[in-house]
């Protein structure tokens, strides 16, 4: 979360930007269309989300004996396993592991739980070049920008930025064609890869049983990253462990269908242990870094499903809020429903993301999307529970709530609040809308329009025609 995030301010930058809405009206229902088309294809669809769904539930419910098993096996491969608490601790971690093995540059595979701990910017304060290798994600890195989806980084940015960008940035000649540009993003990161003495991949499953970490990934990027640096880093999340090889086969048939609409990813990387002898490629030493960053707390409360979440942003391109405003007006690394839900928890300590609840609409669209079936607007009203829970002590709140009660709990004093509120409506109103209410009102008129109610009430047309309108 950026610490001054104005999140008005940055919706309707969101709202007034033509391209954007264009953009992310076509990426989002373009996305969401190949995903239900290529999920029909599975002839038990049902039946697949249900088991992992259930797996998911297994593994968060054993989630300390999966990871000790999970460690254990590692070990046993040779993989040195590392415990962050939070992402201070991990960036820390990284930083040792690169000056240990004196490396001094990194490629890296796309990774929100990279993202999570702010790796990239601490890795180069430390004087280790790191480069972000997917081809979204190097856009972003040149322009100083951050990504505004889980798996489309890059979706607010246009061809023709992009042109500009390489033309400012690396000299190139100015192009808006997709396989030129790609081209020369190529060239550059080419010389990249053959300097890198440290890989970083986010590892989106660890397979307890067999210790292996599973990469998914479409550009061939993250295969240079795990096969060239003598060094390799994974980092995950705690959550992120699958008990067995079957219980891979399950998520990867959904994850993949979900985040990009194909049966499979160009890659899928599957890394057991370090470089054998006789292997030609693959990493000499290799780190599995796996992050706490309050996952524990989650996983004691009724948050806890959430920690079921493969990250595939599904959720996000059905959420119709998200298609409006995109990922930056959340400000925070996770947008969207799941963003919405899981950082107040990932954040408790800043105060703004208690807002990010407010986002969701509660249309559960995201519901019907997510291939785990995580109840994410369930979630999303527990935490505006919460957030009322906590502000009840405010005055400002008893005071609203005392006055609120005083008129419901006598039907001569609602009748008469009614009547009065819909003259004040009226009074105010432009074009059957009202814009505009005084303090405390002004909050709600900041963000909504309320339309005018109906000149003859329910209530009347109830008595005027006997229970029969
Ligand atoms: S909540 Fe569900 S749909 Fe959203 S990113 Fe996580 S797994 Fe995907």
């Amino acid at each position: 979360m950026i610490p001054k995030h104005d999140f008005k301010k940055a919706v309707r930058a969101a709202i007034n930007n033509p391209y954007l809405q264009q953009a992310m009206e076509t990426c989002t229902v373009r996305r969401t269309d190949r995903v239900i088309n290529s999920l029909a294809e599975l002839k038990d669809l049902k039946q697949t989300r249900q088991t992992a769904q259930k797996i998911k539930q297994y593994t968060i419910d054993h989630l300390d004996e999966q990871l000790a098993l999970l460690s254990d096996k590692l070990e046993s491969l040779g993989v040195t396993v590392h415990w962050a608490k939070d992402a201070r601790q991990a960036r820390e971690i990284i930083i040792d592991i690169a000056h240990q093995h004196d490396c001094r540059h990194c490629v890296k595979t796309k990774s929100m739980t990279t993202e999570e701990i702010e790796l990239t910017p601490a890795l180069n304060e430390a004087g280790i070049e790191t480069i972000e290798t997917d081809l979204g994600e190097y856009i972003l890195q040149l322009d100083n920008d951050r990504p505004s989806h889980i798996i489309t980084p890059m979706i607010h940015k246009s061809r023709q930025e992009v042109g500009q960008l390489f033309q400012d940035k690396l000299h190139a000649d100015y192009t808006e064609e997709p396989e030129e540009l790609t081209a020369i993003a190529r060239h550059h990161l080419r010389e990249k890869f053959q300097q890198a003495d440290l890989g970083i991949v986010g590892v989106n499953f660890a397979v307890a049983q067999t210790g292996s970490l599973v990469v998914v990934e479409n550009e061939g990027n993250g295969r240079m990253v795990t096969a060239r640096p003598g060094v390799l880093v994974g980092v995950m999340g705690m959550e992120k462990v699958v008990p067995s090889a079957k219980d891979l086969a399950v998520m990867l048939k959904l994850y993949i269908r979900s985040a990009v609409g194909l049966r499979l990813t160009s890659y899928t990387n599957i890394i057991t242990g370090p470089r054998k002898s006789g292997e030609i490629d693959g990493p000499e030493h290799l780190h599995l870094v796996i992050l706490d960053n309050n996952r524990s707390e989650i996983l004691a409360g009724p948050y806890r499903n959430l920690l079921h979440c493969l990250r595939c942003g599904a959720c996000l391109n059905a959420c119709p809020v998200y298609r409006k405003i995109s990922g930056h007006a959340y400000g925070t690394v996770y947008p969207g429903p799941i963003g919405a839900a899981i950082t107040p928890l990932l954040e408790s300590s800043n105060r703004l993301s208690e807002k990010l609840p407010e986002f969701c609409s509660l249309c559960g669209a995201c519901l019907e999307r997510c291939p785990v079936m995580i109840d994410l607007p369930g979630l999303l009203i527990q935490h505006k529970r919460d957030l009322i829970k906590k502000n009840r002590s405010s005055l400002f709140y008893k005071l609203v709530l005392s006055v609120w009660t005083w008129f419901y709990s006598s039907p001569a004093r609602y009748r008469f609040s009614q009547k009065w509120a819909r003259h004040l409506m009226r009074l105010i109103a432009r074009n059957g809308w009202v814009t505009f209410l005084p303090p405390p009102g002004s909050h709600w008129t900041a963000v909504r329009d309320v339309p005018l109610p109906k000149k003859q009430l329910f209530r009347d047309l109830w008595k005027k025609t006997n229970g029969n309108p």
